[in-house]
């Protein structure tokens, strides 16, 4: 066992992180009695350089620890106190600079002046170069925060702690010390209607489920306004389930663009809405609020193409009113407008969807019946003139003015061009007319041509 153990230290005092050395003070004057091997593999300097007294103990140890090195030494050896540790540089052979932390053990020799010590070394230069490395790195991450442009948080979720940076304190209205670095500073400012949002992304990211999280939301402003916040952030770290235990993200103010973006989404809007108005104006005529002839003409030929189709016979129906220059020379051209206006919805009443009423000029209607043949467009006609000739229609201060109208229909039972239906429609109207108007005539082969 012991011969394990003397071959284990000897082993250790070769190759091993820290110098054992024992010496003893007496006076002033220090004499090193043993000192172990990887001296020299750690410092350059070999156990003779040592032990010889030929390297002194004080001149290798960097000047600005030497003083406080030797007060506590001299402290402890007055006071007796058996233990003391203590860490300084050390100047290697070569000249550079290695940090150590020093364990010893004083006892007082057989003269009272004399000081046995034994002192463990350990070389911390490593350790050390880590730390300062991870200072240096947090010091840089520090520094960008404070000169980003951008408002700038870092949430430790595992212990539910945040830091929110100068700029984003700020982008709120508040100075550095006004606001506490809480989440529930940040949560209780969100937009009530943006909650929800912002916590299923923020979720989502949290549990892995999305590369990382963007929101733009509501936060209140110390002036009492909502500003508009681009919130981007990712997780630096995750625990072993992958959920998100730390997170930094930054804040944008995006006010002014979600103004803009507003603005112009308005514009849009309005935009859309003129040209809806503009696309319903090109089909209306502007007197009765009808189709107009280019309307019914696209529509006739909607219907001429399924035709082709189907083969269903359709219809349509010129309608004219009777007489109507003697209702405007008697009663006036505004009156015969409001006599075409009442016309027009009576036809909006009586002649309902599929079916289609233009004006086509003047007092000329067109009506188009998509799934009627001739007969029954007779009979609606004729409906339609029953529903006119009712007294209170149209009425002239005590007066009711008689409203008539002469139609000519043509059942469309081939695929043919749409002038030649207007023609024969047109030649029905002027069968109706010279059979002493308020007539409704089915178009046939053989009537007289216009
Ligand atoms: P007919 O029975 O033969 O059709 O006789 P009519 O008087 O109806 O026919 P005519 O073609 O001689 O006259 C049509 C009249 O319709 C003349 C015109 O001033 C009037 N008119 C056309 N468009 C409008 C309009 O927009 N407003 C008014 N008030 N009158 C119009
Ligand atoms: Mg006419
Ligand atoms: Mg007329």
């Amino acid at each position: 066992m012991e011969h394990y153990f003397s071959k284990s230290f000897h082993e250790m005092s070769w190759n091993g992180p820290v110098i054992f050395m024992n010496w003893t003070m007496d006076g002033n004057t220090q004499l090193v009695e043993y000192i172990t091997p990887n001296i020299q593999r750690i410092l350059g300097y070999t156990s003779d350089d040592v032990i010889s007294g030929h390297l002194k103990l004080l001149s290798v140890i960097f000047e600005e620890d030497r003083d406080k090195f030797q007060e506590i030494m001299n402290h402890r050896i007055a006071s007796k106190s058996p233990f003391w540790e203590s860490s300084f540089r050390i100047y290697t052979k070569n000249g550079d600079i290695r940090f150590f932390k020093s364990y010893t053990y004083i006892k007082q020799g057989s003269h009272p002046d004399t000081n046995l010590i034994f002192s463990y070394l350990f070389d911390l230069t490593e350790i050390r170069q880590e730390i300062d490395m991870h200072i240096s790195l947090e010091h840089r991450w520090a520094t960008a925060v404070d000169c980003a442009r951008e408002g700038v948080w870092d949430w430790d979720i595992e212990n539910n702690e945040v830091f929110f940076s100068k700029h984003w304190k700020g982008m709120l209205g508040f100075k550095e010390h006004e606001l506490p670095n809480l989440l529930s500073e940040w949560r209780k400012r969100i937009h009530p209607q943006d909650v929800e949002k912002v916590d299923t992304v923020i979720e989502d990211h949290i549990h892995n489920e999305s590369s990382f999280f963007e929101s733009e939301h509501r936060l209140l402003h110390a002036d009492g306004t909502y500003r508009w916040i681009l919130d981007r952030g990712k997780a630096v770290e995750r625990n072993d389930q992958g959920i998100a235990i730390r997170m930094i993200g930054t804040h944008v103010d995006i006010t002014e663009r979600k103004a803009t973006e507003k603005m112009l989404q308005d514009r849009n809007q309005e935009l859309e809405r003129l040209v809806e108005q503009v696309k319903k104006l090109s089909i209306t005529d502007p007197l009765t609020s009808l189709f107009n002839r280019r309307k019914m003409i696209e529509e006739i030929n909607n219907v001429r193409q399924q035709f082709i189709v189907n083969e269903k016979p359709f219809t349509i129906a010129i309608l004219d009113l009777d007489n109507f220059k003697k209702i405007n020379d008697r009663y006036g051209h505004t009156f015969g407008d409001i006599a075409l206006q009442t016309f027009a919805n009576l036809l909006n009443r009586q002649i309902i969807s599929p079916n289609l009423v233009a004006r086509w000029g003047g007092e000329e209607f067109l009506l188009l019946f998509p799934l009627h043949n001739g007969q029954d467009t007779q009979r609606q006609l004729e409906a339609l003139q029953e529903a006119c000739s009712n007294d209170q229609l149209l009425r002239y201060r005590m007066d009711s003015v008689h409203l008539s109208f002469s139609a000519g229909i043509y059942e469309v039972e081939n695929y043919q061009n749409l002038e030649d239906m207007i023609k024969c429609a047109d030649q029905a109207l002027y069968e109706a007319k010279s059979l002493g108007r308020k007539q409704i005539i089915l178009y046939k082969e053989g009537l007289s041509v216009v």
